[in-house]
């Protein structure tokens, strides 16, 4: 096999904190790799502006490196979509894409491993932290449990993998074949089945800016990744209903009994405990029907999941303004 085209996909945020530094230090291990014919020397790095209000496109323009291209969305579409967006751009034109994020908390040093694991025939590489006494003893625990809760529900999640991964063409082309909205890419990507196998690393913290992960959204990201993916939290909430109605029965025997020998109760305190228990049970259950119908409610839209403003990677949808205008213009 030659060496590949590889194309690092990098999805930026409000970024222009990091992003000098992110440039500077992946534009010079990119140099080196391709000066060591690990990759081909077409090889680029693709950074997906997810609307970003500061300077993030500006600072891309001004890159002094001819491989550094730009994908710029219309708006602001989310980590997972605009993550999207550049492996679907990539999928055509490169061999094989790395995805990482933009504040480099990941080490770039496992890349060249990746490649390595793709030469000898992977068509997947899951990055994976060894070590997370960088983040936060919150953080590593809440994560911890998910990952633990999401196997137990049946949801194949690789163990301490976020986005960084490396992915063929092949299993882009595979990944492009899922048409869900709801896009929760570390549990779809190993639904492809394809040869996987993975490179440790050690995280390291952000360097500058904040995290654009706070809590809140950590919470929605992690019960999207549940309920896109698994009907388990229905299905308990049916065994908890039944199991209710088979206590609630007996409890309404034992109170008939009681009533009919004669020993009335003054029965407010259980009955105010089953009414506020069986309102509750009801309500939870109602509220996650309506969350999965919502999911069929955004799935049955089919909305594309980003749009883009201006493309200096394939060329194909470029839109800048000044070719417009000279194209219009009649004197
Ligand atoms: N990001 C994005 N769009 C968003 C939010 C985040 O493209 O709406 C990018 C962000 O620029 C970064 C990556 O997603 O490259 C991960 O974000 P961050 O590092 O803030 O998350 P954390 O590491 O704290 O989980
Ligand atoms: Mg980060």
């Amino acid at each position: 096999m030659n060496n590949p085209y590889v194309t690092i996909v990098i999805p930026c945020y409000n970024e222009e904190d990091v992003l000098e530094d992110t440039l500077q230090q992946l534009g010079q291990l990119l140099e080196n790799m391709i000066e060591d014919s690990m990759v081909a020397p077409a090889s680029d790095l693709l950074f997906v502006d997810d609307g970003s209000k500061d300077n993030t496109w500006d600072i891309l323009e001004m890159s002094k490196y001819s491989f550094v291209k730009g994908l710029k969305l219309t708006r602001n579409s989310g980590h997972q979509n605009a993550l999207y967006a550049g492996l679907m751009a990539a999928k055509d034109q490169a061999d094989c894409v790395i995805s990482i994020d933009a504040d480099l908390q990941d080490d770039i040093n496992a890349i060249p491993k990746m490649i390595e694991k793709y030469m000898l025939g992977n068509e997947i590489v899951y990055g994976v932290r060894s070590k997370r006494d960088t983040d936060t003893f919150f953080k590593r625990t809440t994560a911890l449990g998910f990952y633990r809760f999401m196997n137990k529900i049946g949801i194949d999640l690789v163990e301490n993998h976020a986005d960084f991964r490396l992915m063929s063409s092949r299993a882009l082309h595979e990944l492009s074949n899922y048409k869900e909205q709801n896009l929760f890419l570390r549990g779809l990507v190993p639904l492809i089945g394809l040869p996987s196998s993975t490179v440790a690393y050690e995280r390291k913290e952000r360097k500058a800016g904040e995290s654009k992960y706070p809590l809140k959204k950590m919470l929605s990201f992690a019960f999207d990744g549940i309920t896109s993916f698994s009907v388990a939290p229905i299905r308990l909430v049916t065994m908890i209903g039944l199991l209710s109605v088979i206590l609630s029965s007996a409890a309404g025997l034992y109170a008939l009994t009681q009533k009919f020998l004669g020993h009335t109760e003054s029965g407010w305190t259980s009955l105010i405990i089953s009414i506020w228990l069986i309102g509750g049970l009801q309500l939870l259950g109602i509220g996650l029907l309506g969350e999965y119908i919502g999911k069929i409610f955004t799935e049955v839209k089919r909305r594309p999941k980003y749009a883009i403003e201006i493309d200096k990677y394939t060329k194909k949808n470029t839109v800048f303004p000044s070719v417009h205008l000279e194209g219009t213009r009649n004197d």
